[in-house]
């Protein structure tokens, strides 16, 4: 059997091009510099694959921001604005992921959203009628003769035209299907000339048949590749899915003169009874996604082996990761601090591409191999989470009443109104200020032990005394200490939270050169001690106004991190939600009138199938939610924050969370969740982002003003709240400042006028 990745990690080992990158956005290196950094890094890669033993090797799968991105580029789906820039190619480019403000003009970036059920992100390509989809670029020719002429020989991969075509926005009349002819003969085109480079295998992603497909999708689907396999010459063509099952096409597809399908055995609930009950074509090859491309524990060998002894029945078959490895971190090796009990359950990319040459080598010759086999086994045999029964008892005995709030909405609007006396239209912002670098080496110069904690403490007190002080001075009205101590929004509670474990290098991209680090869930989950009470209880000393409280909600931070596999995620949140309410209710004790608890991630472990949604999830995560703040007072004022604004369609469970402010963004999706809102009288106060945090342009005024007049053609405005879309910490001082004067000008002019 072969092997073979859908992708890898392109940040590279110790985030190489993030960096890079970033130099790059800060002049301090030159293009050529940045393309070099590129090529080294995919060299460095495939030399690593090839290494690793892997048979199939993708390009293509590098990118300097966003490989959705680098195909609507390829096919020259470049909206007029960023044309008209006439910036170089690259320029252009990062003017599309990250909006332009300088002498050659002024553009927004284009939106970004969330790729799939996961917690990357990608650019959003925007469609006009008079967009024309045709080869026009390089970068995959390139790639593929870059690695040629290292020896190796690649499999391209590129976003299908049905997904790309399926996630794009169109601002005219025209809709996917008028593209799909240009489409079809743009990738003939593509398909050709890799061909002609000696280019053997191709891989299309098609992930979006994963997703509900109505059957005129599915029959869209199929006339686009009956035309374009009939064009596609003497390459060999894999379709490539993941992140679930195709049930609704899969006739379809092992119908279609496909030379591989690539299907998802993690997450695909289906997919094995799929085989089963419809078979699979002979003269394809299957390309079993049997590795988790996702999560970082090992794989239990003994069950993937029988698992592949089923499919060997159906044909030929390679061996391959459930997705692409670009959602789990690089790799083990640099985990010093991590003890070898704890490391043996853990396989990054780097160590899953060993998994899948040890499964090659097992079956290949098992004889050979037994040691293998036995060392991973005897590794399921043990227990290996930490357990505290007294946390299972806890979510055990949660009742009805655990997870509802009195009294209603409406009548804690009234006595907080009385109490906060806020005038209309508040301002707030969603809690970081920048995260400059001063503010970074602070924290590492305590890690490292450089500085004392008293030293470490007075810095961030000073910063917080700084940031309040900036506040006040423009006029917001209600204030942030500005998250100055966290390094991120999970890991920075996780670490005062039993059952959590943490990495030193395991990041993870998240959308172009931000990463995360997920800790990870090594047992049950409990508080050890209060997390941010005392830098909240400072920052409210400093002012009369109030001081908003700031934590991570417990689906997030589940979201956020790398979960246990032997318990339910319900269970797993509801210990999380537990251990967060001890924080919000110790918060409240300690003079904190306001609390925000982020849900930044709710929406992005929503099952991608409509039909699980509620079952499989909403049903125990709103819950967890309501069962956070469920025991505070009337008068205190729970707010929430939610990133991006694709929730119209879970819009009343999002109310359901029963919080009393809501803040998310809406400004990068030109407000159309306002619509939605409305639709259903949403309860919860909103604020729904007046500009994008994004990009560092600076909104003006009048800017703001027009949105905010926006919200308040849909909106009450006594429902309504102003504040940037989300938190600033990725985000320079100067335009931070800048924009928020202006957000404060720009909502006291609109309280004049109402
Ligand atoms: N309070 C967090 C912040 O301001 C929220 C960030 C987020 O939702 N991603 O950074
Ligand atoms: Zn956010």
């Amino acid at each position: 059997m072969k092997t073979s990745i859908i992708g890898f990690p392109r940040v590279g080992e110790l985030r190489e091009l993030k960096f890079a990158t970033e130099k790059y956005f800060r002049k301090e290196l030159s293009t050529e510099e940045l393309e070099k950094k590129g090529k080294e890094l995919r060299n460095k890669h495939w030399q690593l694959l090839v290494d690793q033993g892997i048979d199939f090797i993708p390009s293509g799968d590098f990118s300097f921001f966003d490989t959705t991105l680098d195909a609507a580029v390829l096919l020259n789906i470049v909206p007029k604005k960023y044309q008209a820039l006439q910036l170089s190619p690259l320029e252009t480019y990062f003017a599309l992921a990250r909006g332009y403000q300088g002498a050659s003009g002024d553009v927004t970036a284009l939106a970004m959203k969330k790729w799939f059920n996961t917690n990357y992100h990608y650019m959003v390509p925007e469609i006009d009628d008079d967009t024309e989809l045709r080869l026009v670029g390089d970068t995959l020719f390139t790639a593929f003769n870059e690695a040629k002429e290292a020896g190796i020989n690649t499999r391209p991969t590129i976003i299908g035209p049905f997904t790309l075509l399926k996630l794009a926005t169109y601002h005219g009349t025209k809709r996917a299907v008028d593209f799909y002819e240009d489409a079809i003969d743009a990738y003939a085109q593509i398909f050709n000339r890799l061909a002609k480079s000696g280019c053997q295998w191709l891989q299309i992603d098609e992930p979006a048949l994963v997703l509900d497909l109505s059957t005129a999708e599915v029959q869209q689907f199929k006339t686009i590749y009956q035309k374009l396999l009939a064009k596609k010459g003497t390459v060999k063509v894999l379709v490539q899915t993941y992140f679930g099952d195709v049930r609704d096409a899969y006739q379809e597809l092992i119908d279609l003169p496909f030379d591989g399908l690539g299907l998802d055995f993690v997450e695909g609930r289906k997919t094995l009874n799929l085989l089963e009950k419809y078979g699979f074509p002979e003269d394809k090859t299957l390309f079993a996604g049997i590795v988790n491309g996702k999560n970082i524990w090992k794989n239990n060998y003994k069950e993937t082996l029988a698992l592949l002894e089923k499919l060997q029945s159906f044909g030929e078959v390679v061996l391959n990761t459930s997705c692409s490895l670009l959602h789990v971190p690089f790799t083990l090796a640099n985990e010093t601090g991590l003890s070898k009990t704890v490391t043996d359950y853990f396989a990054f990319a780097v160590e899953k591409l060993a998994e899948l040459n040890d499964l090659k080598q097992i079956i290949a010759n098992k004889q050979s191999n037994q040691a293998l086999l036995n060392t991973n086994i005897a590794l399921f045999t043990q227990e290996r989470f930490a357990k505290n029964e007294q946390v299972a008892q806890q979510v055990n005995a949660l009742t009805e009443q655990d997870f509802v709030r009195l009294p209603s909405l409406t009548d804690r609007a009234v006595v907080q109104k009385d109490k906060l006396k806020l005038p209309i239209l508040p301002t707030t912002t969603i809690g970081s200020f920048p995260q400059t670098k001063e503010v970074k080496q602070n924290r590492a110069k305590f890690k490292k032990g450089e500085i004392t904690e008293t030293q470490y403490t007075d810095f961030n007190k000073a910063k917080i005394a700084e940031c309040v002080a900036f506040q006040e001075e423009i006029g917001l009205d209600v204030l942030v200490h500005g998250e100055f101590e966290r390094n991120d929004m999970v890991e920075y509670f996780g670490e005062s939270l039993d059952g959590y474990l943490f990495t030193e290098k395991a990041w993870v991209q998240s959308y172009g050169t931000r990463c995360v680090k997920p800790p990870i869930i090594w047992g049950d989950v409990s508080r050890s001690n209060p997390i941010t009470v005392a830098y909240s209880k400072y920052a409210q000393t400093l002012t009369d106004k109030p001081m908003k409280g700031m934590l991570t909600g417990p689906v997030t931070i589940l979201n956020w991190s790398f979960p246990r596999e032997d318990i339910s995620l319900r269970e797993a949140t509801l210990q999380l939600a537990l251990a967060i309410q001890e924080e919000v209710l110790d918060l409240e004790e300690n003079g904190i009138e306001i609390i925000q608890i982020d849900e930044a991630a709710l929406r992005e472990k929503l099952p991608l199938r409509q039909s699980d949604w509620h079952s499989e999830y909403l049903d125990w995560a709103i819950p967890a939610f309501r069962l956070v703040h469920s025991k505070v007072k009337p008068t205190t004022q729970i707010h929430t924050h939610m990133c991006y604004s694709e929730f119209a369609d879970i819009i009343q469970d999002i109310d359901n969370m029963d919080a009393d402010v809501i803040s998310f963004e809406a400004s990068r999706s030109n407000l159309t969740i306002l619509d939605a809102l409305k639709a259903i009288d949403f309860q919860t106060q909103v604020g729904p982002g007046v500009y994008d945090i994004h990009s560092p342009r600076v909104p003006s005024v009048g800017e703001i003003e027009t949105t905010i007049h926006n919200i308040l053609s849909k909106l009450a405005v006594e429902k309504v709240w102003i504040n940037p879309d989300c938190g600033l910490k990725t985000r320079g001082v100067p335009e931070t400042e800048a924009s928020l004067k202006n957000l404060v000008l720009a909502a006291k002019k609109v309280r004049g006028g109402v």
